[in-house]
């Protein structure tokens, strides 16, 4: 082991040998300073398409402090066949930094070590941006005049572009005629404006759920819904290509991770939804005749956000909450932040970052169980953020807010629909400003559990509210027929 250290401080090492894999685990044990990138390949050229992406991304001088090395050696499995899934939940629970694991697949058939500093830095890191064009819906309003600064514009002229992005819009450059022509320019020389290509549209037959698979620039995809009820329309949108935490009965858990999104992706997909919105409002008989107001009566503007489609959003914090601060812009978007909830499976550092930057918006705990051996065997990132203190986390965050906590139970068969759990989880909530978001678990392939009887949910609800006095909803089960309920979003590899 000692040799492939050595080896690996001068040149890459590649060794086809499943046995290595082994060695390098014992290693990662016994030095305690290894970290694990799991890269997903499609082709079997692993490092090309890697390489690739990150010269694309242009994510190569990612610093050390943002990907987390703390020294020593990156140990990178390529993957290409079948190992169960369960293994990215066990990396989580051997303790690495669940921010080292990418995966989509873990078979372990080839074991690369690379020296820190080197290539595989960048592999599977949230790229700046797919490409290497400015994204407009990445950028806040400030960004974008300093932007025009940059390109000796005055500042002022960003209003107008901002008008056309989040007021009027639009879905290309060609349709700002009324822009500084040296602005204009610029844009098409330098910019794009991120909007992301619809692959597929599917309605339920709810006749209030659609789902929308949005194409990113590098061929992933991911999926976004709209959601409507009565007088309000929500956009659940999506973080990351996949999920590295594994939640065993989710289809995004499933497909594993594949990169974060970038704020302008994020964006995009808000912005998305609000166009679909746009476009089936009725019309006045003069241009702007349809106010906001109008809008807002007729729920045809968006109103809430909820970041609670694929991936886990205090994964991508950075990015999730650049995205936030412009969905949040009175001028752009303009959404309240009590109308956007982000959802996290426990992220506890991400939880008390959240409380320490005071943001604004609605926090949702996934929490499915009140123990902690329970919550471990459906969500594996308990394992590496127990639920004592992710509990303790909750805590802190609502005594320095002053916020109550969504906390959402996914309701079981057998599994965590007893009255005994009910009790549970009155008790692990007992003196905490909390309401519990009750959903039946909707179906995925990957998992065989069965959503709870409505007797079963309706006693578990009745217990938290007369036992406990813990507001609760049983939540509407949505858009399940085109696979668009909670847990449900996935893409498969294209
Ligand atoms: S439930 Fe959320 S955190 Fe868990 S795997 Fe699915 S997307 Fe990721």
């Amino acid at each position: 082991m000692l040799v492939f250290l050595v080896l690996a401080s001068y040149k890459v090492v590649t060794v086809d040998a499943p046995l290595l894999r082994i060695g390098a685990l014992t290693m990662a044990v016994v030095f305690g300073r290894v970290r694990y990138t799991l890269q997903r390949t499609r082709s079997g050229d692993a490092e090309a398409a890697a390489a690739e992406r990150a010269g694309a991304s242009g994510t190569a001088a990612i610093p050390l402090d943002r990907v987390g090395i703390v020294s020593g050696v990156t140990v990178r499995f390529t993957l290409d066949e079948n190992l169960p899934h369960a293994a990215q939940p066990r990396l989580l629970a051997l303790g690495w930094d669940v921010h080292d694991v990418y995966d989509e697949g873990f078979c372990g058939v080839v074991v690369t070590l690379f020296a820190v500093g080197r290539r595989s830095l960048a592999l599977g890191m949230p790229p700046s941006d797919v490409t290497t064009r400015l994204n407009l819906y990445g950028l806040t309003r400030s960004e974008l005049q300093q932007q025009l600064v940059h390109w000796g514009i005055k500042p002022v002229h960003a209003a107008r572009l901002w008008k056309y992005l989040y007021i009027e819009l639009v879905s290309s450059l060609d349709d700002m005629p009324e822009l500084l022509p040296k602005l204009a320019v610029r844009l098409r020389e330098e910019a794009t404006l991120g909007v992301l290509p619809t692959a597929l549209e599917t309605a339920s037959s709810d006749g209030f759920t659609r789902k929308y698979l949005l194409s990113l620039p590098d061929a992933e995809r991911i999926e976004t819904v709209l959601m409507r009820f009565t007088g309000r329309v929500t956009a659940c949108v999506s973080s990351q290509v996949g999920c590295a935490m594994g939640c065993v009965f989710c289809a995004t858990g499933q497909m594993g991770y594949t990169r974060h999104l970038t704020p302008g992706e994020i964006v995009a997909q808000v912005v998305h939804v609000a166009r679909v919105l746009r476009h089936e409002a009725p019309r006045g008989s003069v241009k702007g005749a349809i106010t906001r107001a109008t809008r807002h009566a007729l729920g045809t503007r968006l109103r809430n956000v909820v970041l609670m489609g694929m991936g886990e959003p205090l994964h991508n914090y950075d990015a999730v909450m650049h995205a936030v601060d412009i969905m949040l812009d009175q001028n752009g978007p303009s959404l309240a932040a009590e109308r956007i909830t982000l959802s996290t499976v426990g992220v506890v550092p991400g939880i008390l970052r959240l409380a320490a930057e005071q943001r604004p918006i609605h926090l949702a705990v996934s929490l499915h169980a009140a123990t902690q051996a329970e919550r471990a065997a459906l969500v594996p990132a308990a394992r590496k953020w127990p639920l004592d203190e992710l509990m303790a986390a909750c805590r802190t965050y609502s005594e320095i807010t002053g916020r109550r906590i969504f906390y959402e139970w996914t309701l079981i068969e057998g599994k965590n629909d007893s009255e005994e759990q009910a009790r549970a989880v009155g008790e692990l909530l007992r003196g905490l400003p909390a309401h519990v978001n009750l959903i039946p678990l909707n179906p995925t392939t990957g998992y065989d559990g069965a959503p709870t009887h409505s007797a079963a949910g309706n006693r578990f609800r009745e217990i938290l509210q007369q036992e406990y006095a813990l507001p609760s909803t049983m939540r509407q089960r949505r858009g399940i027929d085109i696979a668009a309920g909670c847990g449900q979003l996935a893409v498969l590899a294209s």
